[in-house]
């Protein structure tokens, strides 16, 4: 399968072309040429396969041209120990809990997967990674931008594996306690880098740094946050398995998928979902204050901002990168993307509320982001739909803002409390591109 760039301005790429080099050359993203359609059979028996067997079966389909069956196999059954329920929170609303992985996030799946995806690229000697043992600096390194959960997947996704060097960038005193463990006390061939600045001065360090010739002549860079087709599309098996487990119970005709969004990789790899077939009926695209893809849908607008920060930060983003799929995907088409897509914006004091209603009448603890997501259904969901939201990330990952609102003392799983014994490591860096360059040449 080739990729193509969202720019239309840099030449198709290789599968291990696009995972090297993340970015397309002329900065915009990667796109496979085809999107396969499942067959019909597929959808008529999902409901009796297993969450591996139906990720396996969507893996095929996006990159079964480029790896063998059984490695690919062997790539989503190490990716998925975990299982990815649907758990009923009111008559009509079921959360679709994305928790069960590693490090207790969504991110988990798209992280591991391009781990064992790139290692496979290495043992086989392919001709982009082995391109790497030529640089200063041998190996393949990994860049990553986050706001918080994506540090950890990916460090964790990718602790210990040869070859391997992950550069975590994340804002100083903008994620959690408990989430700064997962990445600054991992060692090994993982290094903490933390930025004076927001989430989106990290991105622009990373995006620098890909563009950076001298750089990328020192060291073989890759990234791992969403813009990676090997990280963002695994996201697509989560919604087949919501679609399976749902139709089990007979519920899946009108299926309405609400996806707490960021910087809009998961919701895209749900959106490549439905154009395999994928019987969804609609999406809701559910953001904290930032706002700017609400404001597109509302206004035809796309208008990148600051980042705002808010009780949900692994979605406090300014410029979705993945805003520039969904527009490929739709052809930039306005009107086909509102007739699919609805959206929906909360300030902290909603999502808080949100948190606090749910909890009194339901039971079910939310988190920041799984609040918005909820909260859209509860506003949006017409009758005889179904709705499913995702929960991004275990509430106990942000312990003292839940606690805070809820006035409870929600246990942390011993999976968390692991990462919490170890000692944080990291180095301090400036927002500015060309300190971050020095510190790379030096490494
Ligand atoms: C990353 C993340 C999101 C946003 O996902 P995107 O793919 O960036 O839209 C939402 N919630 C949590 C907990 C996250 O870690």
């Amino acid at each position: 399968m080739k990729y193509y760039s969202t720019n239309k301005k840099a030449p198709v790429a290789t599968l291990e072309k696009a995972v090297v080099k993340g970015l397309a050359e002329d900065r915009g993203l990667y796109m496979p040429e085809n999107i396969k359609a499942l067959p019909k059979e597929f959808f008529d028996n999902i409901d009796k396969m297993s969450f591996q067997e139906i990720a396996y079966t969507v893996a095929d389909a996006f990159f079964g041209e480029d790896v063998d069956a059984e490695s690919l196999k062997h790539i989503v059954y190490d990716t998925l120990q975990f299982d990815c329920p649907i758990v009923p929170v009111t008559e009509n609303i079921y959360t679709l809990e994305l928790f069960h992985g590693p490090t207790l996030a969504f991110k988990d799946v798209g992280a591991r997967f391009m781990a064992r995806l790139l290692q496979y690229f290495l043992k086989k000697g392919g001709e982009y990674v082995s391109s790497a043992s030529a640089s200063a600096k041998a190996g393949v390194n990994v860049l990553v931008a986050t706001s918080g959960d994506t540090g950890s997947a990916v460090a964790n996704g990718f602790l210990g594996v040869d070859g391997i060097h992950v550069y975590v960038l994340y804002p100083k005193g903008k994620v959690s306690p408990i989430q700064e463990c997962q990445f600054t006390t991992l060692g090994k061939n993982i290094t903490a880098v933390e930025v004076d600045g927001v989430f989106d001065d990290c991105q622009a360090l990373v995006k620098s740094a890909f563009m950076d010739a001298e750089l990328n002549a020192h060291m073989k860079l890759t990234s791992a946050n969403s813009i990676n087709v090997a990280r963002f599309l695994p996201q697509a098996f989560y919604y087949f398995n919501a679609y399976a487990r749902l139709k089990a119970l007979g519920k899946a005709d009108q299926m309405v998928v609400c996806v707490p969004s960021g910087n809009f990789g998961n919701i895209c790899a749900a959106l490549f979902g439905h154009r395999m077939g994928l019987p969804v009926k609609r999406f809701i695209a559910a953001n904290n204050a930032n706002d700017i893809f609400f404001k597109y849908l509302q206004t035809g607008k796309y208008e990148p901002k600051a980042s705002l920060v808010t009780l949900a930060n692994a979605m406090d983003v300014g410029d979705p990168s993945n805003f520039a799929r969904i527009y490929d995907l739709y052809e930039g088409k306005h009107e086909t993307i509102t007739s699919l897509i609805s959206g929906a914006t909360y300030k902290d004091e909603q999502i808080a509320a949100t948190m606090k209603q749910c909890f009194k009448e339901t039971g079910y603890i939310l988190d920041p982001h799984g609040a918005c997501g909820y909260q859209a259904l509860k506003e949006q969901l017409l009758d005889g739909e179904v709705g499913v939201f995702c929960e991004t990330a275990h509430p106990a990952k942000f312990k003292e803002k839940v606690d805070a609102i809820l006035g409870s003392d929600i246990e942390i799983p011993a999976r968390l409390q692991e990462f919490m014994k170890g000692t944080k490591q990291s180095v301090s860096m400036t927002k500015d591109f060309e300190s971050f360059k020095a510190f790379l040449m030096n490494e």
